[in-house]
Protein backbone atom coordinates (compact mmCIF):
# COMPACT_ATOMS: atom_id res chain seq x y z
CA UNK A 1 0.00 0.00 0.00
CA UNK A 2 1.19 3.97 -0.66
CA UNK A 3 -0.69 5.66 1.28
CA UNK A 4 -1.66 8.84 0.22
CA UNK A 5 -0.46 9.60 -3.39
CA UNK A 6 -0.49 13.26 -4.88
CA UNK A 7 -0.55 14.12 -8.37
CA UNK A 8 0.55 17.54 -9.75
CA UNK A 9 -1.65 17.93 -13.16
CA UNK A 10 -4.26 16.08 -13.21
CA UNK A 11 -4.43 15.59 -17.17
CA UNK A 12 -4.61 12.72 -19.42
CA UNK A 13 -1.32 10.98 -17.59
CA UNK A 14 -2.11 11.82 -14.22
CA UNK A 15 -5.72 10.96 -14.41
CA UNK A 16 -5.11 7.68 -16.03
CA UNK A 17 -2.40 7.20 -13.01
CA UNK A 18 -5.07 7.86 -10.59
CA UNK A 19 -7.43 5.63 -11.89
CA UNK A 20 -4.45 2.99 -12.66
CA UNK A 21 -3.54 3.15 -9.00
CA UNK A 22 -7.43 3.07 -7.46
CA UNK A 23 -7.89 -0.17 -9.92
CA UNK A 24 -4.88 -1.62 -8.82
CA UNK A 25 -6.55 -0.54 -5.03
CA UNK A 26 -3.16 0.07 -3.50
CA UNK A 27 -3.53 3.78 -2.27
CA UNK A 28 -5.55 5.37 0.56
CA UNK A 29 -6.47 8.63 -0.99
CA UNK A 30 -5.24 10.24 -4.11
CA UNK A 31 -4.95 14.06 -3.79
CA UNK A 32 -5.11 15.93 -7.29
CA UNK A 33 -3.59 19.38 -8.04
CA UNK A 34 -3.94 21.50 -10.83
CA UNK A 35 -4.32 25.13 -11.67
CA UNK A 36 -7.95 25.05 -13.14
CA UNK A 37 -10.44 24.26 -10.30
CA UNK A 38 -13.63 23.47 -13.13
CA UNK A 39 -11.19 20.57 -14.04
CA UNK A 40 -9.98 19.45 -10.81
CA UNK A 41 -13.70 19.27 -10.13
CA UNK A 42 -14.49 17.27 -12.99
CA UNK A 43 -11.51 14.69 -11.75
CA UNK A 44 -13.87 14.22 -8.22
CA UNK A 45 -17.08 13.79 -10.23
CA UNK A 46 -15.74 11.19 -12.55
CA UNK A 47 -14.05 9.68 -9.25
CA UNK A 48 -10.19 9.97 -10.36
CA UNK A 49 -9.18 11.61 -7.41
CA UNK A 50 -10.40 11.59 -3.97
CA UNK A 51 -9.56 15.41 -2.73
CA UNK A 52 -8.53 18.34 -4.66
CA UNK A 53 -6.28 21.32 -4.52
CA UNK A 54 -5.49 24.48 -5.95
CA UNK A 55 -2.06 25.00 -4.24
CA UNK A 56 0.92 22.64 -4.97
CA UNK A 57 2.77 23.51 -1.82
CA UNK A 58 -0.56 22.26 0.36
CA UNK A 59 -1.59 19.26 -1.76
CA UNK A 60 2.28 17.63 -1.25
CA UNK A 61 1.51 17.49 2.71
CA UNK A 62 1.61 14.06 4.03
CA UNK A 63 1.87 12.48 0.78
CA UNK A 64 3.91 9.24 0.34
CA UNK A 65 4.60 9.68 -2.94
CA UNK A 66 4.35 12.61 -5.48
CA UNK A 67 3.87 12.34 -9.36
CA UNK A 68 4.53 15.27 -11.69
CA UNK A 69 2.11 14.90 -14.64
CA UNK A 70 2.72 18.82 -15.81
CA UNK A 71 4.17 19.54 -19.05
CA UNK A 72 7.88 19.17 -19.50
CA UNK A 73 8.59 22.70 -19.64
CA UNK A 74 6.22 23.39 -16.33
CA UNK A 75 8.27 21.06 -14.05
CA UNK A 76 10.81 23.44 -12.76
CA UNK A 77 8.43 26.07 -11.80
CA UNK A 78 5.95 22.60 -9.68
CA UNK A 79 9.37 21.23 -8.33
CA UNK A 80 10.15 25.08 -6.74
CA UNK A 81 6.65 25.01 -5.07
CA UNK A 82 6.43 22.40 -3.34
CA UNK A 83 10.23 21.58 -2.51
CA UNK A 84 9.61 23.41 1.12
CA UNK A 85 6.88 21.58 1.39
CA UNK A 86 8.23 18.01 1.25
CA UNK A 87 8.15 15.13 3.65
CA UNK A 88 11.75 14.17 4.42
CA UNK A 89 10.60 10.42 3.51
CA UNK A 90 8.16 11.77 0.54
CA UNK A 91 9.39 10.34 -3.02
CA UNK A 92 8.90 12.56 -5.61
CA UNK A 93 8.62 11.06 -9.48
CA UNK A 94 7.47 12.38 -12.79
CA UNK A 95 6.17 11.19 -16.34
CA UNK A 96 7.62 13.86 -18.18
CA UNK A 97 8.65 12.80 -22.10
CA UNK A 98 11.92 14.29 -21.66
CA UNK A 99 14.00 13.24 -18.58
CA UNK A 100 17.57 15.87 -19.26
CA UNK A 101 15.43 18.30 -18.60
CA UNK A 102 13.31 17.55 -15.67
CA UNK A 103 16.75 16.38 -13.61
CA UNK A 104 18.03 19.56 -14.18
CA UNK A 105 15.34 21.02 -12.96
CA UNK A 106 15.46 19.47 -10.23
CA UNK A 107 19.31 19.86 -9.56
CA UNK A 108 18.52 23.42 -10.08
CA UNK A 109 15.78 23.83 -7.36
CA UNK A 110 17.36 21.32 -4.79
CA UNK A 111 20.92 22.29 -5.21
CA UNK A 112 21.51 18.51 -5.48
CA UNK A 113 19.24 15.88 -6.97
CA UNK A 114 17.18 14.77 -3.93
CA UNK A 115 17.82 10.83 -3.41
CA UNK A 116 14.15 10.12 -3.39
CA UNK A 117 13.09 11.68 -6.72
CA UNK A 118 13.12 9.00 -9.09
CA UNK A 119 12.70 10.30 -12.77
CA UNK A 120 10.40 8.37 -15.27
CA UNK A 121 8.46 8.39 -18.07
CA UNK A 122 5.32 5.90 -19.22
CA UNK A 123 5.44 5.02 -22.94
CA UNK A 124 1.64 5.34 -23.55
CA UNK A 125 -0.29 8.07 -24.71
CA UNK A 126 -2.95 9.65 -26.75
CA UNK A 127 -3.26 12.69 -28.96
CA UNK A 128 -6.09 13.64 -26.57
CA UNK A 129 -5.71 15.76 -23.30
CA UNK A 130 -6.99 16.16 -20.12
CA UNK A 131 -8.95 14.29 -17.56
CA UNK A 132 -11.56 13.45 -19.54
CA UNK A 133 -9.66 11.44 -21.70
CA UNK A 134 -7.94 9.73 -18.93
CA UNK A 135 -8.62 6.19 -18.54
CA UNK A 136 -7.39 3.28 -15.87
CA UNK A 137 -5.88 0.82 -18.81
CA UNK A 138 -4.13 3.10 -20.31
CA UNK A 139 -0.73 1.63 -18.90
CA UNK A 140 -1.66 -2.10 -19.43
CA UNK A 141 1.41 -4.13 -20.74
CA UNK A 142 2.91 -0.59 -21.85
CA UNK A 143 6.59 0.07 -20.87
CA UNK A 144 7.61 2.23 -18.33
CA UNK A 145 11.19 3.91 -18.18
CA UNK A 146 13.01 5.31 -14.85
CA UNK A 147 16.69 6.73 -15.42
CA UNK A 148 17.90 6.73 -11.90
CA UNK A 149 21.14 8.17 -11.47
CA UNK A 150 23.84 6.12 -10.60
CA UNK A 151 25.06 7.13 -6.71
CA UNK A 152 22.16 9.36 -6.23
CA UNK A 153 18.75 7.58 -6.43
CA UNK A 154 17.55 6.01 -3.37
CA UNK A 155 17.62 2.39 -4.04
CA UNK A 156 14.12 2.42 -2.01
CA UNK A 157 12.57 4.95 -3.61
CA UNK A 158 13.56 3.54 -6.87
CA UNK A 159 11.67 0.37 -5.99
CA UNK A 160 8.61 1.62 -4.97
CA UNK A 161 8.29 3.50 -7.90
CA UNK A 162 8.58 0.52 -10.13
CA UNK A 163 6.12 -1.32 -7.97
CA UNK A 164 3.72 1.26 -8.23
CA UNK A 165 4.02 0.71 -12.18
CA UNK A 166 3.76 -2.60 -12.03
CA UNK A 167 0.64 -2.22 -9.85
CA UNK A 168 -0.35 -0.53 -13.06
CA UNK A 169 -0.07 -3.05 -14.94
CA UNK A 170 2.95 -1.71 -17.29
CA UNK A 171 6.53 -3.34 -17.84
CA UNK A 172 9.08 -1.28 -16.23
CA UNK A 173 13.00 -0.69 -17.45
CA UNK A 174 15.80 1.34 -16.47
CA UNK A 175 17.92 3.50 -18.65
CA UNK A 176 20.12 6.12 -18.64
CA UNK A 177 18.75 9.40 -18.75
CA UNK A 178 20.73 10.93 -22.17
CA UNK A 179 20.27 7.58 -23.76
CA UNK A 180 16.45 7.90 -22.92
CA UNK A 181 16.63 11.31 -24.31
CA UNK A 182 18.40 10.13 -27.94
CA UNK A 183 16.30 6.88 -27.98
CA UNK A 184 12.63 9.05 -27.46
CA UNK A 185 13.92 11.79 -29.64
CA UNK A 186 14.64 8.96 -32.66
CA UNK A 187 11.11 6.73 -32.21
CA UNK A 188 8.72 9.42 -30.80
CA UNK A 189 9.74 13.18 -31.12
CA UNK A 190 10.78 12.64 -34.65
CA UNK A 191 7.32 10.80 -35.67
CA UNK A 192 5.37 13.89 -33.99
CA UNK A 193 7.37 16.24 -35.88
CA UNK A 194 7.13 14.68 -39.35
CA UNK A 195 3.31 14.41 -38.52
CA UNK A 196 2.94 18.12 -37.46
CA UNK A 197 5.01 19.45 -40.82
CA UNK A 198 3.45 17.14 -43.36
CA UNK A 199 0.04 18.24 -42.17
CA UNK A 200 1.07 22.19 -41.55
CA UNK A 201 2.91 22.31 -44.79
CA UNK A 202 -0.33 20.84 -46.09
CA UNK A 203 -2.76 22.95 -44.86
CA UNK A 204 -0.97 26.02 -46.44
CA UNK A 205 -1.21 24.96 -49.86
CA UNK A 206 -3.55 26.53 -52.09
CA UNK A 207 -5.45 23.72 -53.20
CA UNK A 208 -5.71 22.05 -49.25
CA UNK A 209 -9.53 21.92 -49.00
CA UNK A 210 -9.26 19.54 -51.95
CA UNK A 211 -6.09 17.62 -50.84
CA UNK A 212 -7.58 16.64 -47.03
CA UNK A 213 -10.70 15.69 -49.25
CA UNK A 214 -8.87 13.00 -50.74
CA UNK A 215 -6.96 12.37 -47.94
CA UNK A 216 -7.63 8.44 -47.21
CA UNK A 217 -6.10 5.89 -44.65
CA UNK A 218 -3.22 6.22 -44.97
CA UNK A 219 -2.92 9.71 -44.50
CA UNK A 220 -5.21 9.47 -41.04
CA UNK A 221 -2.87 6.60 -40.34
CA UNK A 222 0.33 8.85 -40.43
CA UNK A 223 -0.74 12.56 -39.17
CA UNK A 224 -3.10 11.15 -36.40
CA UNK A 225 -0.41 12.40 -33.80
CA UNK A 226 -0.49 15.74 -35.08
CA UNK A 227 -3.80 16.08 -33.06
CA UNK A 228 -1.38 16.18 -30.27
CA UNK A 229 -1.39 18.82 -27.56
CA UNK A 230 1.12 21.73 -29.51
CA UNK A 231 2.22 22.96 -25.61
CA UNK A 232 2.94 19.80 -24.72
CA UNK A 233 5.19 19.12 -28.48
CA UNK A 234 6.75 22.82 -28.10
CA UNK A 235 7.82 22.20 -24.72
CA UNK A 236 9.60 18.61 -25.96
CA UNK A 237 10.91 20.38 -28.22
CA UNK A 238 13.17 22.78 -26.52
CA UNK A 239 13.45 20.12 -23.26
CA UNK A 240 15.20 17.85 -25.78
CA UNK A 241 16.62 20.43 -28.20
CA UNK A 242 20.21 18.12 -29.02
CA UNK A 243 18.83 15.02 -29.47
CA UNK A 244 16.03 16.11 -31.69
CA UNK A 245 18.65 18.28 -33.90
CA UNK A 246 20.77 15.44 -34.54
CA UNK A 247 18.11 12.75 -35.65
CA UNK A 248 16.60 15.77 -37.66
CA UNK A 249 20.02 16.17 -39.28
CA UNK A 250 20.14 12.79 -40.19
CA UNK A 251 16.43 12.10 -41.20
CA UNK A 252 17.15 15.34 -43.75
CA UNK A 253 20.33 13.90 -45.73
CA UNK A 254 18.05 11.08 -46.22
CA UNK A 255 15.32 13.07 -47.09
CA UNK A 256 17.90 14.35 -49.61
CA UNK A 257 19.14 11.20 -50.18
CA UNK A 258 15.35 10.24 -51.51
CA UNK A 259 14.61 13.62 -53.37
CA UNK A 260 18.37 13.04 -55.33
CA UNK A 261 16.81 9.11 -55.94
CA UNK A 262 13.50 10.52 -57.83
CA UNK A 263 15.24 13.11 -59.93
CA UNK A 264 17.65 10.68 -61.46
CA UNK A 265 14.79 7.86 -61.81
CA UNK A 266 17.01 5.94 -60.08
CA UNK A 267 14.79 2.36 -59.04
CA UNK A 268 17.10 0.51 -57.88
CA UNK A 269 17.81 3.02 -55.11
CA UNK A 270 13.94 3.55 -54.25
CA UNK A 271 13.71 -0.10 -54.36
CA UNK A 272 16.41 -0.59 -51.77
CA UNK A 273 15.31 2.16 -49.65
CA UNK A 274 11.42 0.73 -49.13
CA UNK A 275 12.22 -2.80 -48.93
CA UNK A 276 14.79 -2.09 -46.40
CA UNK A 277 12.40 0.32 -44.59
CA UNK A 278 9.79 -2.68 -45.11
CA UNK A 279 11.22 -5.21 -43.60
CA UNK A 280 12.41 -3.35 -40.29
CA UNK A 281 8.79 -2.59 -39.95
CA UNK A 282 7.58 -5.83 -40.14
CA UNK A 283 10.19 -7.27 -38.27
CA UNK A 284 9.22 -5.04 -35.78
CA UNK A 285 6.02 -3.93 -35.38
CA UNK A 286 3.81 -5.79 -38.57
CA UNK A 287 2.39 -8.78 -37.49
CA UNK A 288 1.10 -6.88 -34.11
CA UNK A 289 -0.55 -4.36 -35.71
CA UNK A 290 -3.85 -5.84 -35.90
CA UNK A 291 -3.39 -7.93 -32.29
CA UNK A 292 -1.56 -5.04 -30.44
CA UNK A 293 1.05 -5.96 -28.18
CA UNK A 294 3.56 -4.08 -29.72
CA UNK A 295 6.95 -2.27 -29.76
CA UNK A 296 5.38 0.14 -32.02
CA UNK A 297 3.29 1.58 -29.23
CA UNK A 298 -0.24 0.13 -30.82
CA UNK A 299 -3.42 -0.70 -28.39
CA UNK A 300 -3.89 -3.97 -27.35
CA UNK A 301 -7.81 -3.32 -27.99
CA UNK A 302 -9.85 -2.01 -31.18
CA UNK A 303 -9.99 1.61 -29.61
CA UNK A 304 -6.33 3.30 -30.46
CA UNK A 305 -3.95 3.91 -27.71
CA UNK A 306 -1.35 6.40 -29.09
CA UNK A 307 1.64 6.65 -28.27
CA UNK A 308 3.00 9.73 -27.30
CA UNK A 309 2.36 9.04 -28.62
CA UNK A 310 3.71 8.10 -26.40
CA UNK A 311 5.18 8.96 -25.76
P1 LIG B 1 -2.55 17.05 -20.18
O1 LIG B 1 -3.63 16.09 -20.43
O2 LIG B 1 -2.63 18.39 -20.83
O3 LIG B 1 -2.43 17.27 -18.62
C1 LIG B 1 -1.44 18.11 -18.06
C2 LIG B 1 -1.99 18.72 -16.79
O4 LIG B 1 -0.97 19.58 -16.25
C3 LIG B 1 -3.22 19.57 -17.05
O5 LIG B 1 -4.35 18.89 -16.56
C4 LIG B 1 -2.97 20.88 -16.33
O6 LIG B 1 -3.88 20.96 -15.26
C5 LIG B 1 -1.54 20.80 -15.81
N1 LIG B 1 -0.74 21.88 -16.38
C6 LIG B 1 -0.67 22.26 -17.67
N2 LIG B 1 0.19 23.28 -17.82
C7 LIG B 1 0.67 23.56 -16.59
C8 LIG B 1 1.57 24.53 -16.09
N3 LIG B 1 2.16 25.40 -16.90
N4 LIG B 1 1.83 24.52 -14.76
C9 LIG B 1 1.23 23.64 -13.94
N5 LIG B 1 0.35 22.71 -14.36
C10 LIG B 1 0.07 22.67 -15.66
O7 LIG B 1 -1.12 16.47 -20.59
P2 LIG B 1 -0.61 14.96 -20.50
O8 LIG B 1 -0.72 14.36 -21.85
O9 LIG B 1 -1.25 14.27 -19.34
O10 LIG B 1 0.94 15.21 -20.25
C11 LIG B 1 1.44 15.36 -18.93
C12 LIG B 1 2.91 14.96 -18.91
O11 LIG B 1 3.03 13.61 -19.36
C13 LIG B 1 3.81 15.79 -19.83
O12 LIG B 1 5.03 16.03 -19.18
C14 LIG B 1 4.03 14.88 -21.03
O13 LIG B 1 5.30 15.15 -21.63
C15 LIG B 1 3.98 13.51 -20.39
N6 LIG B 1 3.57 12.41 -21.26
C16 LIG B 1 2.53 12.59 -22.14
C17 LIG B 1 2.14 11.54 -22.94
C18 LIG B 1 1.02 11.70 -23.95
O14 LIG B 1 0.96 10.94 -24.92
N7 LIG B 1 0.10 12.63 -23.77
C19 LIG B 1 2.77 10.30 -22.83
C20 LIG B 1 3.79 10.13 -21.89
C21 LIG B 1 4.18 11.21 -21.10
P3 LIG B 1 -4.41 22.39 -14.76
O15 LIG B 1 -4.79 23.15 -15.98
O16 LIG B 1 -5.55 22.06 -13.84
O17 LIG B 1 -3.26 22.99 -14.03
Amino acid sequence: MMGRVCIIGVGLIGGSLARALHRAGIVDEVVGVGRDAANLKQALALGVIDRSCLDPAKGVQGADLVVLAVPVGAMHDVLARIAPALGAHTIVTDVGSTKGSVVAAARQVFGTLPARFVPGHPIAGAERSGVAASFADLFDTRRVILTPIDGETDPVALAQVRDMWLACGATVSEMAVSHHDTVLAETSHLPHLLAYTLVDTLARMDDSAEIFTYAAGGFRDFTRIASSDPQMWQDICLANREALLRVLERYQGELKGLAEAIRDGDAVDLRRRFSRAKQARDNFCGDTDSQGESQCNESPRNKPRHGESPE
